[in-house]
């Protein structure tokens, strides 16, 4: 049954089914995604997870009210691969994390993720970190041994029920360090604090150290959010082992459930490989910004729904932005007015989006409404032949019907964080001052060419022509085109 106030229905890995998705409370909704370890740049799998997020941020906002969603994506600033980077550059830690969580951020930015309402740190979270770590310890979960702690996989009877995992599985642990296995009771038993390196360490009543990975995201969720919050989302790589322990943790120290609904985004495959750093197919999403706008990366880690792989290709990218590109063209004729523009924004969340997510089917649905579109438009150029009175009567109504279907489509585009730009902009493209400055050249080559042609300067008139013509050459090899309107103005278009 559909329920009014809780429209959205999401697939929660944990009981594996699609669920109607109701918070704990509609006036705080919570939800926590695990961001970034900031020693380099992030490649563009971190990057869909962060955009399957940030949809799904963007649906809640819309569905409870821009106040009342709580989104908390920490940043890792400790670990073993930072520390070994700043011992090697003979550099505190925060130079690198520093550093690379604002490259995070501004490769997010650039794709459009609005900035979550909070972005905790793991260094600020360290208190926190070992109080849990003392409940742990004093209820029997976890055990200390020689400057470690340990949690015990075996006092956790659900340990496994998120990942469906295997004992064999379970054996591999995980981020294991040296010489953690010999202290370990259980092979599978995760740390949870280890001695300080190379200097980074905290004090802490089980001795100085620096916090393993998964306790930093139980500490923060809670200090951020909740002890239970509603959503934890995150890459299908995480759920095993990182998402098993924080729940481990978690419901161990409270005594409840970390999360109510678990969403994990598939993997991004590199044609029929995984993206690996051994396989060196590892894309970086600062090196894809430099070619293509953040909004083609966007639409194209979008093609695919969150739950199944994605593949991606430069084939994906240019069909994305040739894709966009009809998008803002069928803006743009709204806005020109050869289709009538409609005030009315629709304030509906189109139902592929309550559907668990299904933006390849929004995104499809934009395919039909265009050839609708097209056929109304056309269907309006044969009525010209008419009479008058039904020309004015078949104008009114197929306008109105055609402008509606795309900007119903348009506005539904907003929840996916597309068409974020005016139109006119996107296809000025991201043109420099200094294109700029060549159309402005262009123009005066013109004015000149015209006022000799009136004057009778037939050489005058060549010349200024054929400084014109270069100047267009060079902006075409840039990449751009000349558009004229019939009023003399010109400007830049992206070809
Ligand atoms: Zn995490």
């Amino acid at each position: 049954m559909e329920n009014q106030d809780h429209p959205l229905k999401l697939y929660n890995s944990l009981t594996r089914q699609v669920e109607p998705f109701v918070p704990q409370d509609a006036s705080r909704v919570t939800m926590y995604n695990c961001g970034p370890t900031v020693y380099s740049y992030a490649h563009i799998g971190n990057a869909r997870a962060a955009v399957v997020a940030d949809v799904l941020f963007r649906v809640l906002r819309h569905i409870y009210g821009e106040d009342a969603v709580e989104y908390a994506r920490n940043i890792t600033d400790v670990d073993d691969r930072i520390i070994a980077a700043a011992t090697e550059q003979g550099v505190p830690i925060s130079e690198i994390t520093e550093k690379y969580a604002k490259v995070y951020q501004d490769d997010l930015a650039a794709l459009n993720c609005l900035p979550p309402t909070q972005e905790p740190k793991a260094t600020e979270h360290i208190g926190g970190m070992i109080d849990l770590i003392e409940t742990l310890l004093a209820d029997g979960y976890a055990y200390a041994t020689d400057g470690h702690v340990f949690f015990d996989v075996s006092k956790y009877e659900d340990y496994g029920k998120l990942s469906g995992n295997t004992l064999e599985n379970l054996r591999k642990g995980d981020r294991v360090g040296e010489g953690e296995v010999a202290r370990k009771k259980n092979a599978a038993d995760f740390v949870l604090w280890k001695p300080e390196l190379n200097g980074v360490g905290w004090d802490a009543p089980f001795g100085r150290g620096r916090p393993g990975w998964h306790i930093e995201c139980s500490a923060m969720a809670k200090a951020e959010l909740d002890e239970t919050i509603d959503i934890h989302c995150g890459g299908i790589d995480l759920k095993f082992p990182h998402h098993e322990n924080e729940i481990a943790q978690s419901n161990c120290a409270h005594g409840k459930p970390m999360a109510n609904y678990w969403v994990h985004n598939e993997f991004l495959q590199m044609g029929k490989d995984k993206m690996s750093k051994s396989l060196g197919n590892v894309v970086l999403v600062h090196d894809l910004l430099k070619e293509w706008d953040g909004e083609v990366i966007r639409l194209a880690l979008l093609k695919a729904h969150y739950r199944s792989e994605l593949v991606w290709s430069e084939a994906l990218l240019r069909e994305s932005k040739a894709q966009l590109d009809r998008m803002y063209r069928a803006w743009l004729e709204l806005q020109k007015g050869i289709w009538p523009p409609d005030e009315v924004f629709s304030e509906v969340l189109p139902d592929e989006l309550c559907d668990d997510l299904q933006v390849p089917n929004l995104l499809a649905r934009f395919s039909d409404q265009r050839s609708f579109a097209k056929t109304m438009h056309e269907g309006y150029q044969d009525v010209t032949d008419a009479d008058e009175k039904s020309l004015a009567t078949s104008k009114a109504k197929i306008s109105t019907v055609t402008a509606d279907a795309v900007f119903t489509f348009i506005d539904n585009l907003r929840y996916l964080g597309l068409l974020q730009r005016d139109p006119e902009e996107w296809f000025r493209g991201n043109a420099s001052e200094d294109e700029e400055q060549l159309l402005a050249d262009y123009q005066d080559a013109r004015q000149k060419a015209l006022q000799a042609k009136a004057s009778g300067d037939k050489v005058g008139m060549g010349k200024a022509f054929a400084a014109s013509d270069a100047i267009r050459e060079e902006l075409k090899e840039r990449g751009f085109v000349i558009e004229t309107a019939p009023d003399g103005t010109s400007k830049l278009r992206r070809d």
